[in-house]
């Protein structure tokens, strides 16, 4: 097999203006990438330029002023309110300059952190919440242990050490929490008292308070039936010394490795509950999460008012009435966006569109010792190829000629707005790392009075967040222009899949798919090629070259060498081969019609796929169906391995990592050849998914999963997802970069993707539902004048086979104030950081272990900023920032989800394919995954366009006369209650009541009625917004298939075991209070 491949090799390794350029002279950033490492010397660059205003060497604490507050800090008022209109794209060829129309608005990057009045507390001060360990006296305290008694703001009120008060409803105050966060700068909390007078109880520091694996998480209230007031936390904490106990560095990143979760259990293992962490009942919660079924038997709690606790679906109402339907436009520095599911139209002002860049917090704190205080991690999710609404401007392909991009020489940072031009235009000051570099001659420009280059609205890399280079032959694979990408068909025609009429499904479909796949803008048809593999024990391939009467099959049984038999005409151009194509499409079922053969290969699919791509030098993608664990003699022979013992033992992780070997060398050759894997899996029994599907996540590939496949009930599914999957639009051959002003840097980062070194982030594709998580650390202190920048630079070969460069700028404010920090949080972003980061870590850690990590840095941000941040107030309230209120909701959710949740009754596979599937959504899917939607439809109003407001997600908030809608993007039920009125099922099925209604069906029949127009009209526009197909489920109530359906509600207990979210708000708000004291 061929050892080519780019990924190490020349040009691509080296620094030149190509992609190899990246890393010129920046170096490779220092390995240690961990909070442990802070304070080491900081990064030394290469070689200095000449002509840089300051030392390259720049001190940690000497930070140059920076260029983009002196350039835009004070220039908005000047320009006036002019729309930034570009009338359309330029062409792509051409060299783009020609003006775009009026000037936009100035982009300007004023500090929003100015504007808030400082915290009226002792922000700075506190040194005691630093990373340790949780429980223990301070192992490092970083320099300012000033913090004591004496400068506490506020005070615990004593209480007795024993005692659980009966939760009074009464007791809470502001069910719908406080105000949204304003712009007078005060950091709104959200208090709700979670206690009443203390009474006599139960003593908290007995452990047997409450079983270790309970589900209940506050001991108080499953034991005393006053209690039932959940929501009373214990009362036990004695109000001793203030300052928080060292914390445990933030769980995910702490300790070494490249996935920043310990390698041993630490501090907050499962082995030592009790011992260090100080309160009483340390360590039961962790372990309550685990607990089976057995667990949930017992009397119902009763519960406070649920509408007490924070509300996703408010949070998400107050934000669409606030923001929704609003032009949000990107010229501030450090602002919020609306959350994900609002509706608004963006316009590009100088900062990537939210589409592209979401950030876990928009005020980063500017030191070290701050962000370990409030362990709130700092991230961005990247969708670089989000799909851009009709109402919004397309990105525009700027091109630079021969030369190329203009480019930093130094850190290789592409021109963007952040730029500073000075000298009379004819030198300009990288952003990023403050090199002084000299203007090339062609792209020189007058500066107007106020510093501004006059050509700057006409140029899209001057003025906007986001655009394209044409890149030069520099940045392709061997200097030469890259061909098309071509698509690869790979059909398991073993008897499963023939015997289901699978085989003759897809090759059905494949005859008018094929006339969509996606083309470049203004082109009749697509470049694209196609061609045709089939395998079972052995691999098929077909010439359908145009010449053709026939299509010729060519047969390689030799699966231990592959190898490709036929180079011309094995891809071809769909137009011009679509009679033969369609021939070899009508014969393929019938070939194979009476085979017997249920033996697979699976690996050496993927090399014919691969070997195939390289003798055709070009990228692709290979669409693979297939149906069982591959075991037929071959490389790649996969066994079961499927093993529920190991489920909640130190082993369970064997069961999320993928079997190496062949599979290792086989994903590297793909990435090389940016030949990504689409999965398309049909079991009826185990089939080492997490192997299987290893390569696709790998590759920027998707893994799609119909398990038991029927025809009847999955085959629209099936195909829905398989054309949304040709159609939808896509970058191959990817390497992405994302670069950061001075002062901190990527470190982890997460997603379908490859790494081969620290910072090429390589995809073999990347395709518009793919995002990328990078978490960012201080490796020295950020400027609050400055702020922070991040530029993402993707580069790609297009459908069409242009090399394009794709940069995507964001800048952040950073503030010495935590309040600041919390008031710009993103609880969506912070979810899709964490599910990622946790779903990583099960493949070094126990489950058990990942999930007390993530209790515990939720119960220590939240604790930071009641301590740092909030008002005084009594220890009893519970104070969550505004912005972050319903972040436990989410996070209860995410250790409740099947990678977490650590239950025998889940399928391994079903596990491993619903963390692979995390491991590259974007915010707005993991946020709907992590809390569907639960809609109601009974009540629904027919006359009306819109969707209806979901309600909480809660068996509470079913009622038997109803009916609801429930969707997570992945699956979608329609629920029935048992009194449900017979004329709405009359309506919506046509049938005369429920026991008439087949479970079955899996769509509503088209009816003329208003009902039924309506409901089918929500599911269509659900189904529009969501990358994945949802069958629809049909649950009666009280049927066997509701417990698939009660799964999903979140804010009750894990039906394979978990907390309520009540239950979960109690639990942490007793640790926040363990950690205060
Ligand atoms: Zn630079």
């Amino acid at each position: 097999m061929s050892q080519q491949g780019y990924v190490t090799t020349p040009p691509y390794s080296q620094a030149q203006p190509g992609m190899g350029g990246y890393p010129t002279g920046f170096g490779a950033p220092p390995p240690q990438s961990h909070y442990g490492h802070y304070g080491a010397p900081p990064q030394s660059f290469g070689a200095q330029p000449a002509g840089m205003l300051k030392p390259a060497a720049s001190s940690p604490s000497g930070m140059p002023p920076p260029p983009v507050s002196s350039q835009y800090g004070s220039s908005i008022q000047q320009n006036g309110a002019h729309p930034q209109k570009f009338p359309s794209p330029p062409a792509v060829s051409a060299p783009a300059m020609t003006a775009y129309g009026q000037p936009p608005q100035r982009p300007a990057y004023p500090s929003m952190t100015q504007a808030a009045p400082p915290m009226q507390q002792m922000t700075n001060q506190m040194g005691a919440m630093s990373i340790g360990g949780y429980g223990q006296s301070p192992i490092q305290s970083p320099q300012s242990p000033t913090s004591s008694a004496a400068s506490q703001p506020f005070q615990m009120p004593s209480l007795p050490a024993m005692g659980h008060p009966p939760l009074s409803p009464a007791g809470l105050q502001s069910p719908t929490m406080s105000p949204p966060m304003s712009t007078n700068g005060s950091a709104a909390p959200s208090p709700f008292q979670m206690s009443s007078p203390p009474t006599m109880g139960h003593p908290p520091v007995s452990p047997t308070g409450f079983q270790p694996p309970a589900m209940s998480a506050c001991p108080p209230m499953a034991a005393g039936p006053p209690m039932g007031a959940a929501g009373a936390p214990p009362m036990g904490m004695p109000n001793t010394q203030p300052g928080l106990p060292p914390t445990g560095g933030g769980g995910f990143q702490q300790q070494t490795g490249p996935q920043g979760f310990p390698q041993q259990p630490g501090p907050y293992g499962g082995q030592m509950p009790g011992s260090q962490m100080a309160g009483p009942q340390a360590g039961a919660f962790p372990g309550g999460f685990p607990g089976g079924p057995a667990n949930m038997a017992g009397p119902p709690q009763k519960k406070l008012d649920p509408d007490s606790i924070p509300s996703t679906t408010q949070v998400i109402e107050d934000d669409q009435a606030k923001r929704g339907g609003q032009l949000y436009t990107t010229n501030l520095r450090g602002q919020v966006p609306p959350l994900v599911t609002t509706n608004f139209t963006v316009q590009d002002q100088g900062n990537a569109s939210p589409r592209f860049m979401r950030c876990t917090t928009y005020s980063f704190p500017c030191t070290t010792d701050l962000a370990k205080q409030c362990q709130v991690p700092l991230a961005t999710i990247i969708k670089p190829f989000a799909k851009v609404p009709q109402n919004e401007t397309p990105l525009y392909v700027v091109n630079h000629g021969e030369a190329g991009p203009i480019r930093c020489n130094r850190c290789k940072a592409y021109m963007c707005p952040f730029m500073l031009f000075i000298d009379g235009g004819r030198r300009y000051q990288c952003a990023f790392c403050n090199c002084v570099n000299e203007v090339p001659v062609q792209y020189f420009q007058h500066l107007d009075h106020m510093g501004r280059r006059v050509d700057l609205y006409e140029r899209p890399e001057l003025s906007l967040g986001s655009y394209e280079f044409t890149a030069t032959l520099d940045y392709c694979k061997n200097n030469k222009p890259p061909n098309p990408p071509a698509y690869i068909f790979m059909i398991d025609v073993s008897y499963n899949n023939i015997k289901s009429g699978l085989v003759k499904l897809i090759c059905e479909e494949l005859k008018t798919l094929l006339d969509r796949l996606p083309k470049e803008e203004g082109t009749e048809s697509s470049a694209i090629r196609v061609g045709f593999v089939t395998y079972n024990k052995i691999l098929h391939f077909y010439n359908v070259k145009s010449a053709l009467a026939q299509p010729q099959m060519m047969v390689v049984s030799d699966v231990a060498e592959m190898f490709v038999p036929l180079l011309d005409g094995f891809l071809v151009n769909f137009q011009e081969s679509r009679a033969v194509i369609n021939n070899l499409l009508d014969q393929i079922p019938d070939m194979f019609g009476d085979t017997n053969e249920s033996e697979t290969v699976f690996a050496p699919v993927v090399q014919a796929g691969v070997e195939a791509l390289k003798a055709a030098e070009c990228s692709g993608k290979l669409f693979i169906f297939h149906s069982s664990l591959p075991t037929a003699e071959a490389p790649g022979k996969l066994k079961n391995r499927d093993d529920r013992k190991l489920v909640n033992t130190e082993k369970e992780k064997t069961l999320f990592q993928p079997q190496r070997g062949v599979y290792e060398q086989l994903t590297k050759d793909c990435v090389g050849q940016g030949c990504s894997v689409d999965l398309f899996v049909f079991p009826n029994q185990y089939m080492d998914i997490a192997t299987m599907g290893n390569i696709s996540t790998h590759t920027g590939g998707s893994v799609y999963k119909y398990s038991n496949f029927q025809i009847q009930v999955d085959g629209e599914h099936f195909l829905t997802d398989l054309r949304r999957d040709v159609e939808r639009s896509i970058g191959f051959d990817a390497i992405m970069r994302v670069r950061t002003s001075t002062g901190f840097r990527a470190t982890d980062i997460f997603g379908a993707i490859y790494m081969n070194n620290t910072t090429d982030i390589e995809m073999a594709a990347v395709d518009c539902d793919k995002a990328v998580t990078v978490e960012f650390k201080h490796d020295d202190t950020l400027s609050e004048e400055s702020g922070a920048l991040i530029q993402c630079a993707l580069l790609y070969t297009s459908i069409s086979g242009q090399r394009r460069l794709r940069i995507h700028n964001l800048s952040l404010n950073c503030s010495s104030q935590l309040s600041e920090l919390y008031k710009s949080c993103e609880t969506d972003a912070l979810i899709n950081f964490f599910a990622k980061s946790a779903y990583n870590a099960v493949l070094n850690q126990p489950v058990k272990t990942v999930r007390e990590i993530l209790v515990k840095q939720t119960a220590h941000m939240l604790a930071c900023y009641r301590k740092h941040c909030a008002s005084p107030s009594a220890a009893s309230q519970l104070i969550l920032p505004d912005a972050m209120k319903v972040f436990p909701v989410y996070m209860n959710s995410l250790m409740k989800s099947p990678v977490l949740v650590g239950s025998t009754e889940l399928s391994t596979d079903d596990r491993a394919f619903h963390r692979l599937s995390v491991m590259s959504l974007g915010v707005e899917e993991s946020q709907i995954l992590m809390y569907p939607r639960l809609i109601p439809v009974h009540s629904m109003d027919v006359s009306s366009e819109v969707v209806p407001v979901a309600v909480r997600c809660s068996e509470e908030r079913l009622s038997e006369t109803g009916v609801f809608l429930l969707e997570n993007g992945q699956s979608l039920f329609l629920w029935l209650g048992q009194a449900c009125p017979p004329e709405l099922v009359q309506n919506l099925f046509n049938v005369p009541s429920l026991a008439h209604l087949s479970a079955d069906m899996t769509s509503l029949p088209e009816l003329d009625n208003a009902h039924s127009k309506k409901l089918r009209s929500i599911i269509s526009t659900i189904s529009q917004q969501r990358p994945n197909s949802m069958k629809m489920v049909i649950v009666k109530q009280k049927d066997r298939s509701e417990m698939l359906f009660r799964q999903y509600l979140v804010e009750d207990k894990g039906l394979h075991g978990g907390a309520s979210y009540m239950d979960f708000l109690c639990y942490v708000h007793r640790e926040i209070r363990q950690l205060l004291t």
